[in-house]
């Protein structure tokens, strides 16, 4: 069986409304019916990332508001949504600060795990999490829309569908206030483990833990497990491997797949739109403090209900891409063809692509459907 993707590309080749980006995408989006999965009245979760204070290559609010005006045609009620990654009303700070808010994208936007990043119903998931904690808002919802910018990825290698539900998807902590999202990051009941011998003293973890979860004390490293969220931020800025993450890389990836099997779970089938953007595709996740240049030139956008197919055919094309100088996978030496999300991030991410897959998630096989121009028959004068 093949999956069919809406696809445009990010080119406007022709000096005209309906050769743009964003037209294509409207048109895309008029292509979509989307009363077939949002009836009316329905609570429709709009998930994005609203990415942090020192990243700023998010899915742009013109895009959000292109999809909540779509959900308004058919009488749905969207909210933009996303999960605490810092406390929770710095986190709708940054959101305001990347230009995501009610007037910008036509909808509420709130925190799907609430202000404190603990509501969640907890929900079964596989055998290595066992259930997780799904956000409220995202759990309660009939329907949704998983808007989401590709990019690489310290765990997974490649941050698109699977990873924004995952990850996105379940709560920052458990109703005790421990880490929920951070049980799939590190091995069940583990914590950080700091190597005195190998530390160079240079306080980078402390800086950038968004939780004050890490002290230098006397020249040694402190953990404050009640108050660390397991995000790993604090290792992966560790430039000489001084804080090592209890896990391995199977496991974190199969983990995020069963997170977002789970996520997927608890809403009827077909109830789940996807969009994946693939635009400004900077080595890291979204949540870091820093956003690299793009590895490639921007690709487009897909759209389809199978979030399997979404995000194999970005891989497919980023890796597919000529990798762009002045990046990270020019630093790498990386050449077209190569495996250029493995190269840079150093993790493969079709781990938790097979992973999702088998859980039956979606399937592999896709065809493109190309979107060049705008339909503007009705629209014309825009
Ligand atoms: S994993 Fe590190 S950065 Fe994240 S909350 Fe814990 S100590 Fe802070
Ligand atoms: S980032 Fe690494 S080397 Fe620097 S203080 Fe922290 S543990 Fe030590």
């Amino acid at each position: 069986m093949t999956t069919k993707i809406h696809f445009s590309d990010a080119r406007a080749e022709g000096f005209d409304f309906k050769y743009s980006f964003v037209a294509k995408f409207e048109q895309i989006l008029d292509m979509i019916d989307f009363g077939e999965f949002i009836k009316e009245k329905d609570y429709v979760a709009v998930k994005t990332h609203f990415g942090s204070y020192g990243a700023h290559r998010i899915v742009r609010p013109i895009f959000l508001k292109k999809v909540v005006d779509k959900v308004k045609e058919v009488r749905g009620k969207p909210f933009v949504t996303d999960t605490v990654r810092i406390p929770g009303l710095e986190y709708l700070d940054v959101a305001n600060m990347e230009g995501i808010n009610h007037l910008s994208v036509g909808a509420p936007v709130i925190l799907a795990d609430g202000i404190f990043g603990r509501d969640h119903i907890k929900v079964e998931s596989g055998p290595i999490l066992k259930e997780i904690g799904v956000a409220s808002a995202i759990y309660h919802a009939p329907a949704m829309i998983v808007v989401s910018h590709c990019k690489g990825h310290i765990g997974s290698g490649f941050g698109g569908a699977i990873k924004n539900l995952g990850m996105g998807g379940v709560s920052c902590k458990n109703h005790c206030g421990e880490a929920e999202r951070g049980r799939i990051h590190f091995e069940e009941n583990k914590h950080l483990e700091w190597l005195d011998a190998k530390c160079i003293r240079c306080n980078q973890c402390v800086d950038v833990c968004p939780h004050d979860a890490i002290q230098m004390v006397d020249d040694s490293i402190i953990i404050d497990k009640s108050k660390c969220v397991k995000c790993a931020r604090c290792s992966r800025v560790c430039e000489v491997k001084a804080l090592v993450v209890p896990i391995s890389e199977e496991g974190f990836q199969e983990g995020l797949a069963e997170a977002a099997h789970a996520v997927v779970s608890t809403f009827e089938k077909g109830r789940i739109l996807y969009i994946n953007f693939i635009t400004e595709v900077q080595p890291e996740c979204d949540c870091m403090p820093m956003a690299d240049t793009p590895l490639v030139q921007d690709q487009g956008v897909l759209v389809s209900f199978d979030p399997v197919a979404v995000d194999q055919a970005a891989i497919d094309m980023i890796n597919n891409a000529a990798p762009l100088a002045q990046s990270k996978a020019a630093d790498k030496n990386v050449k077209k063809g190569d495996n250029i999300l493995k190269a840079v991030t150093g993790k493969d991410a079709q781990l938790h692509i097979d992973a999702a897959c088998k859980l039956g998630m979606g399937n592999k096989e896709y065809k493109l459907i190309t979107i060049n121009e705008k339909d503007t028959k009705e629209g014309e004068g825009e």
